[in-house]
């Protein structure tokens, strides 16, 4: 039938609303395919340490050289800088002038998790326990009675670094959070949720078998833990004061769904963006404009810390690329910032049918409709928000529409409902222009996110022709 008039000015007048599988031009073998690798790169990369040696990895093998054995750069070099094991950042140099500005997508590699106390073991009931301190904006109640493994590092007295990786093989234990039974939670039950399971309730248990002795000493299933540890890592006590031990689901990340569309996985937020990101970042060949991926560490928590968006540390990585270019002068940078160019790279909430009420319909990112842009985040009054300028979310816009990347334009929940922020406010701080962009996620900071393939790939096409525009 032939359209009427009315439905061909509908047409042309209204933004439609597509779920992306059902898009003209898509290849689902590529969008599988790449959701595979990005399942297996989740899978090994559980913290921000585990995600800087992975991706080191992967930009060795694509010929990025470290930049501090690089004396001079020239266009079309790649290099990688990492500060303090946690956080990395890398450029493809571009062949205009570098004054013109930087091409640049930033995302965290942190997420959130528990973390050992200072003085995390002890014993209670003849049972051997881990005292945590919960990292990140997490929902207490979600992390008892799951399978958790042991990820980190101890530095012992002598100075040397022990790594620990426990729990992620079939072979090996977990550890786990035990919560109350039911038959006996009647009082737990009528507390609120937020107060049910409180920060000091999350004690991990990690053993029971007291140490073999006739002698009558105290706290004998305490010592037969650190006997074991001092037998397998030659570590004492004392050595956990100068540690980082994070305890994370051990739980495999796997395609979701009867048609497989989705992926579910522990520290989506935000690695779905920081492997895209990269991933991108190695088609770049050759760019006109310097592209740049950095990924933060300490988001979850405020981003502060030498390791994360508020340290200068980047700006040290950049100037040592201006001073192995073009040579770096006082005032540079900041006039480079002025004409620089950044999606901060950051997972968003996806419409949750279970929770309809908490959503302004029009108004948010649903899974499968591609890579949201995020004009704001924060919270009421668009409180501590960063809010692109028009004119820069024009650009993107009209990039994304040029290369057929599937986006969506959203908030997050209804207005007061709560909020959120990201590293966009500390970018934009330096005088680039910077919007969020980033894949939408269903329960997110929880044990298990749910992302869309759809929108994983679209992430990945749209960073890849965001670097590479002029
Ligand atoms: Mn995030
Ligand atoms: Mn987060």
């Amino acid at each position: 039938m032939e359209k009427t008039n009315t439905q061909i000015l509908k047409e042309k007048l209204f933004r439609p609303k597509k779920n992306g599988w059902e898009s003209k031009n898509i290849d689902k073998n590529k969008i599988m395919t790449f959701a595979k690798d990005y399942i297996d790169f989740i899978n090994k990369a559980k913290t921000e340490r585990e995600c800087v040696q992975e991706f080191t990895k992967i930009l060795k093998e694509n010929g990025f050289k470290n930049l501090q054995s690089e004396q001079n750069l020239k266009a079309g070099d790649k290099v990688y800088y990492i500060n303090r094991y946690k956080n990395i950042y890398a450029a493809v140099i571009g062949s205009d002038d570098l004054t013109k500005g930087f091409n640049i997508v930033g995302a965290h590699i942190d997420s959130p998790r528990l973390d050992l106390k200072p003085n995390p073991l002890y014993e209670s009931a003849e049972l051997a326990m881990f005292k945590t301190h919960y990292y990140g904006g997490i929902k207490k109640y979600q992390w008892v009675n799951i399978p958790l493994s042991m990820h980190g590092i101890i530095m012992t007295k002598d100075n040397k670094k022990i790594e620990i990786n426990i729990g992620e093989q079939e072979d090996e234990p977990i550890f786990t959070i035990a919560d109350l039974l039911p038959h006996l939670s009647s009082q737990q039950n009528k507390k609120k949720l937020d107060e049910a399971i409180g920060g000091e309730d999350l004690n991990i248990l990690v053993g029971s078998i007291p140490y073999e002795t006739d002698e009558e000493i105290s706290e004998k299933v305490k010592l037969n833990i650190l006997n074991l540890l001092n037998q397998k890592y030659g570590i004492v006590e004392r050595d956990f004061v100068s540690s980082e031990i994070e305890f994370v689901p051990a739980l495999k990340a796997k395609s979701l769904g009867f048609d497989q569309s989705l992926v579910a996985g522990y520290g989506q937020d935000d690695r779905v963006c920081a492997y895209t990101s990269l991933k991108a970042l190695l088609n770049v060949n050759n760019p006109k404009r310097t592209a740049i991926c950095l990924l933060a560490d300490k988001e979850e928590i405020g981003s502060m810390g030498n390791t994360g968006m508020s340290s200068r540390s980047f700006e040290y990585f950049l100037e040592q690329i201006l001073d192995k270019t073009i040579g770096n002068k006082p005032g540079l940078l900041d006039e480079i910032f002025q004409s620089t160019r950044v999606l901060s790279a950051d997972v968003t909430g996806g419409y949750n049918p279970n929770y309809p009420s908490t959503y302004e319909k029009n108004n948010e990112s649903y899974i499968g409709h591609g890579i949201s842009v995020i004009k704001y985040t924060g919270s009421a009054s668009k409180g501590g928000a960063s809010d692109a300028n028009a004119e820069f979310v024009g650009y993107i816009r009209n990039l994304f529409e040029t290369n057929n990347i599937a986006y969506q334009n959203s908030e997050m929940g209804k207005i007061g409902i709560g909020g959120g922020g990201t590293i966009a406010y500390i970018l934009a701080d330096k005088g680039v222009d910077v919007i969020d962009c980033g894949v939408p996620v269903i329960s997110m900071h929880s044990p298990y996110e749910i992302t869309s393939k759809f929108d994983i790939y679209n992430a990945y096409k749209a960073y890849e022709v965001f670097y590479q525009d002029e």
